[in-house]
C-alpha cells in the first residue's frame, strides 16, 4: 500500500515513523531540509543551542526505516480520478494520501509592513537572528504563545524586548491568569504594550494608536494562516483550513488532513502537540484499528523564559483558583479546562484527570 504524505512537519513526520515497514511510505516536502523543530526556533535566535540541535533526523534515519524522503518537492496537485500526486519533481501514485501542509505565519495588514519579518521557518530564524545580533532588541506584535516564546527567551539572553499586543490579556486568558504571566516575563525583562494597536511601520520603529514606537527590527508573531492551496486547486473542500470530519477524511477519497492545515468543526489545531496527537489515531485508523482524536480536548504545554504555563481543555466559562498556580473551569458542576502556572508535573496530572473526568485535587 502506498502513503504518500505531504508536509515533513511534526504531522507528516510522526505519521509517516509510524507507518513505516507497514506501507510504503513517501514524504513530500518542498523545503530542501530535513524535518527541524518549530518550538526550538526561539531557543536557537536567543543562541542557547546551535542549528544541528534543531533537527531530530537524520537523512539515515529515514532511509533506516525505508521512508522515501523527497526534498525539495512541492505538490502541485491531486489529481483524484488517477490517485496520483503532481509534484514539481513528476506524479506519484497512492493508495491513500495525506495532506500535512500545516500553516504559515499571518502577514501583518499595515502600511510598511515590509519592515516587519514574521517567524516560521527555519529561513525566517535565520534572518531574525542576524538582525538581532545587530540591532540588540526587539519589537514582537502578538500575545499568543509564539509571540510570548520568543519574547521570553529573548529577554532571558539579555536582549531589549517589547511585546506589542492589541488585546488586553495574553494567551486569550482571563485577565488574573494573564496577569501573573505578564508579571513574570517582566520579571524576565520584556516590556509589554498592551491594548496597543499597530497602525503603520517604518525602517525606525512602529506607528500605534498609542504613539510611536522606536525599534528598527520588528517581528510578527499573531496567527496562522492554514496552507490549503494544493487542497482547493485539487477542488477538495476549505474553509480556514481542510475540512475534515472526525476521522481526518477531507472530500476526497483516500485523502486525508492532519495538523495545521486542517479544520474540524470550525478550528485548527495550531499546536505541535496537536499534530502529533493527530497523526497517531491517524496511524491507527490507516492501520484498520479503531481509534478516536478527541477534537473538543485541547491541550498545550508552553515556556517563557524559564515560566511553564499549560493550558489544558477549555478555559473561556468562569474559572476558580484551586491553588496559587492552578484555576480551574467549569462548566455547570463539571470541570472542563484547567490552566497550570509552573508545575509541569502538576500539569500532566491534571490533563489526565480533566480529560478522563477524574475528580481534581
Ligand atoms: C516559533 C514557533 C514556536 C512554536 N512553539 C510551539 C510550542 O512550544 N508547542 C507547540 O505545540 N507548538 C509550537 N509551535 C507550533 C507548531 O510548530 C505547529 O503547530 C506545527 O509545526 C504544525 O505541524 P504540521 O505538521 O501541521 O505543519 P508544519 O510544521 O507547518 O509543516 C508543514 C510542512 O509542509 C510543507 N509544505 C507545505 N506545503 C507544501 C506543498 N505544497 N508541497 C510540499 N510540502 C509542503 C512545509 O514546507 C512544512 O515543512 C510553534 C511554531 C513556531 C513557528
Amino acid at each position: 500500500m502506498e502513503l504518500v504524505i505531504v508536509g515533513n512537519g511534526p504531522g507528516g513526520v510522526e505519521l509517516a515513523k509510524r507507518l513505516a515497514g507497514e506501507f510504503d511510505v513517501t514524504v513530500v516536502e518542498k523545503e530542501n531540509i530535513p524535518h527541524y523543530s518549530k518550538p526550538l526556533l526561539s531557543h536557537y535566535i536567543a543562541g542557547f543551542i546551535p542549528e544541528e540541535k534543531l533537527f531530530p533526523y537524520s537523512r539515515e534515519w529515514y532511509e533506516e526505516r525505508g521512508i522515501n524522503l523527497l526534498l525539495g518537492t512541492e505538490a502541485r496537485l491531486i489529481d483524484r480520478s488517477r490517485k496520483v500526486l503532481v509534484t514539481g519533481r513528476g506524479k506519484i501514485p497512492y493508495d491513500a494520501l495525506v495532506i500535512a501542509t500545516g500553516a504559515r505565519a499571518r502577514e501583518p495588514s499595515i502600511p510598511g509592513k515590509e519592515h516587519i519579518l514574521t517567524l516560521r521557518t527555519l529561513n525566517d530564524a535565520k534572518l531574525i537572528k542576524e538582525r538581532l545580533e545587530e540591532e540588540g532588541e526587539i519589537t514582537i506584535l502578538g500575545g499568543g504563545f509564539i509571540a510570548l516564546e520568543l519574547a521570553g527567551n529573548l529577554a532571558k539572553a539579555g536582549y531589549t524586548v517589547r511585546v506589542i499586543h492589541r488585546g488586553k490579556t495574553l494567551l486569550g486568558l482571563d485577565g488574573d491568569l494573564s496577569e501573573r504571566i505578564r508579571v513574570e516575563l517582566e520579571g524576565a525583562g520584556v516590556e509589554f504594550h498592551l491594548e496597543t494597536n499597530a497602525l503603520g511601520a517604518d525602517e525606525e520603529g512602529l506607528k500605534t494608536d498609542k504613539g510611536y514606537i522606536k525599534g528598527r527590527l520588528k517581528v510578527c508573531a499573531f496567527g496562522i494562516v492554514p496552507n490549503r492551496e494544493l487542497a482547493v486547486k485539487s477542488g477538495i473542500h476549505a474553509g480556514r483550513g481542510i475540512l475534515i470530519d472526525d476521522r481526518f477524511r477531507t472530500s476526497a477519497r483516500d485523502v486525508y488532513a492532519i495538523g495545521d492545515c486542517a479544520e474540524h468543526g470550525g478550528v485548527v489545531g495550531g499546536t505541535a502537540k496537536a499534530a502529533v496527537e493527530q497523526a497517531k489515531v491517524l496511524a491507527n485508523l490507516l492501520r484498520g484499528a479503531d481509534d478516536r482524536y478527541d477534537f473538543s480536548f485541547r491541550s498545550a504545554f508552553f515556556k517563557f523564559a524559564d515560566f511553564s504555563v499549560a493550558i489544558i481543555g477549555r478555559t473561556g466559562s468562569a474559572g476558580s483558583w484551586l491553588d496559587e498556580d492552578v484555576k480551574i473551569f467549569y462548566e455547570g458542576e463539571r470541570p472542563v479546562g484547567v490552566v497550570v502556572l509552573g508545575n509541569t508535573q502538576k500539569a500532566f496530572r491534571l490533563e489526565k484527570a480533566i480529560k478522563e473526568g477524574l475528580p481534581i485535587d
